[in-house]
């Protein structure tokens, strides 16, 4: 555990080597980076293992550890050239005038991750800013600690890294102390939290990105092929036991379809097992925060109790942690909370709607916006994607957006706020323009400005 009273201390350190991180060329950093990366392969086993400790997944933690290096790679390809971005000319409405414009890094970025997906949630914003010439001081959430000590060992491995890149641990007051003394911040959470970053960050003129909650729709359009549309919502809704962002959290499926799909999709969410009891091929493993099935059983319960049908699922809590099996719910409606609140768990409620204009009604109907889908006819599909507000909709598929890093997207309403982590601008984000003008006409003289008052 870091105190909140060393924080500054940290920012003072990282602080004192950023320029000479800044100066160097991108191709050097890359080069930092990549020895870092191996680094990170030599402790793989360590890390690895401090992740299925904390989050009880053995296949999400070892591709969350390849989907690390593939940023570095991804990084060390694209960099480069972004940063070559420095331009010149001459002023189009001034064209006396020459400029030349810079790139600077921000001194110190902070950057807070939550505890659903530990790993790749710290380093995808941590990769970008350090490539942009940033320091990095880097909390990953309390919930999922393990891993810390061995990535911190992987960065210690790499000196040149070490002076620019630390790794604090603890809960919220690691992080607002974090807030109050970096030059940018980087924040994935809840919305709740990000609201309380975003305030603190705005007291001190700082950017804060923030990545936050979501309550993500899925439309079923009455031309959508069955099977696809069953497939890609029971993925998209109970992948990693539902805590994602991207999850699926609500299915709207044309009353055509609606009969035959609820039953298909209840005999295949019947299907996927939890690894509650140690049986091999499961598909879904514990709630990493065990609080998380209170807040499952909380939006079931409230759903119920207003006349839901739970057609098949359940949480089982035991000692050891709390695992839920697939829930499919009809008899919804936007009164509930479970159609209204980030549930984080492996919950499919599903409604009907009659026509396009409904769907889209239902779907805008949040006070989220991070992602949608639409599966059904390809051209019909994207009628319907073009209207929904999100910062990225899927179509005829399920959470595309983990699937690709160069697709920008920005997050809608309470989901977040700033440019997209993805793409491009993820790491121009952390580069503030410098114009330098040179004036190479004469001087103006102080006559240009005579105020004629007759
Ligand atoms: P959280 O908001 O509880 O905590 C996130 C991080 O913030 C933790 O490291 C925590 O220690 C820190 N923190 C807590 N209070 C703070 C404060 N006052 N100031 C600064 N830092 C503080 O979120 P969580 O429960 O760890 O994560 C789950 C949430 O994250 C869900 O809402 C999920 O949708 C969201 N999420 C969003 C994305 C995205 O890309 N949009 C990705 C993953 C998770």
């Amino acid at each position: 555990m870091t105190n909140p009273s060393e924080i500054p201390a940290v920012a003072t350190r990282l602080r004192a080597a950023s320029p000479t991180w800044a100066a160097a060329s991108a191709g050097a950093r890359a080069d930092v980076l990549l020895a870092w990366r191996e680094a990170l392969c030599a402790r793989r086993e360590p890390i690895v293992k401090a992740l299925i400790a904390d989050t009880g997944r053995k296949r999400i933690s070892e591709s969350e550890f390849d989907g690390a290096l593939r940023r570095i790679d991804y990084w060390v390809e694209r960099a480069p050239r972004l940063l070559e971005a420095a331009s010149s000319g001459e002023s189009a409405t001034a064209p006396s005038v020459r400029y030349e414009h810079r790139l600077h890094p921000f001194g110190v970025v902070g950057i807070i991750s939550p505890w659903n997906v530990p790993l790749l949630l710290s380093v995808i914003d941590a990769l970008p800013a350090l490539f942009a010439g940033c320091a990095v001081m880097l909390k990953p959430s309390e919930v999922t600690p393990r891993f810390a000590e061995p990535l911190n060992a992987s960065v210690q491995a790499v000196g040149d890294l070490a002076r620019v890149f630390a790794i604090v641990e603890g809960d919220g007051s690691v992080g607002e102390a974090m807030v109050d003394v970096a030059d940018a911040v980087c924040f994935t959470g809840s919305t709740g939290t990000g609201r309380k970053v975003a305030m603190r960050a705005a007291a001190r003129l700082i950017p804060a990105f923030l990545e936050l909650g979501g309550k993500d729709p899925l439309i079923v359009l009455e031309d959508a092929d069955m099977k696809r549309a069953v497939t890609a919502a029971l993925r998209g809704s109970v992948l990693n036991t539902g805590q994602a962002c991207q999850s699926i959290e609500r299915v709207y499926v044309h009353e055509t379809l609606y009969e035959p799909f609820v039953e298909a999709l209840v005999a295949d969410a019947r299907r996927v097992k939890t690894s509650h009891g140690g049986e091999d091929g499961a598909h879904l493993g514990p709630f990493i925060d065990s609080r998380q099935a209170e807040t499952v059983t909380a939006h079931l319960d409230d759903a119920c109790a207003h006349g839901a049908v739970q057609h098949c699922g359940a949480v089982t809590q035991v000692a050891d942690g709390a695992w839920c099996s697939p829930v499919v719910l009809t008899g919804v409606n936007h009164e509930m909370r479970i159609m209204r609140e980030e549930t984080f768990g492996p919950v499919i409620p599903v409604m009907p709607f009659a026509s396009d204009t409904e769907a889209v009604r239902l779907a805008n109907d949040s006070n989220y916006g991070l992602s949608a889908a639409v599966i059904g006819d390809e051209a019909h599909a994207m009628s319907i994607a073009r209207q929904i507000h999100a910062g990225a909709v899927s179509v005829n598929d399920t959470g595309l957006t983990t699937m690709v890093s160069d697709v920008e997207k920005d997050s809608f309403n309470e989901s977040g706020l700033g440019a997209s982590r993805m793409g491009d601008r993820g790491l121009l984000r952390f580069l503030r323009k410098q114009s330098l003008l040179v004036q190479q006409g004469e001087a103006l003289p102080i006559d240009a400005f005579r105020e004629d008052v007759h």
